[in-house]
């Protein structure tokens, strides 16, 4: 028997509605782990190090929080990915650090 009704609703996929799809690992993630590594200055002295001063941020990557690895090197592509617009295969990073 059929049943009334006949209008078929098809649904987005979950990963466009609540998150964006890792590229590496394929878990759905809605932000990103933030890693940064910075040169930090100072002297070294026979008591031990004096006059530490963190400076400036080196490099910086966004990690997939569920695999662990880098995703993006810059902040443009993971603002990108978060907003679910379109990043390049060029945006991706390809190694992990
Ligand atoms: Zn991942």
């Amino acid at each position: 028997m059929c049943q009334d009704g006949g209008v078929e609703a098809r649904g987005m996929p979950d990963e466009e509605v609540n998150g964006r799809r890792c590229p590496k690992c394929g878990a759905v993630i809605d932000h990103l782990d933030y890693w940064e590594r910075a040169i930090n200055t100072g002297e070294y002295w026979p008591d031990g190090f004096r006059d530490v001063t963190p400076s400036h941020v080196d490099e910086y990557y966004f990690l997939c929080p569920e695999c662990g690895k880098v995703l993006f090197d810059n902040i443009e592509a993971a603002e990108k990915f978060l907003k679910g617009q379109p990043i390049k295969e060029d945006d991706i990073c390809p190694e992990d650090y």
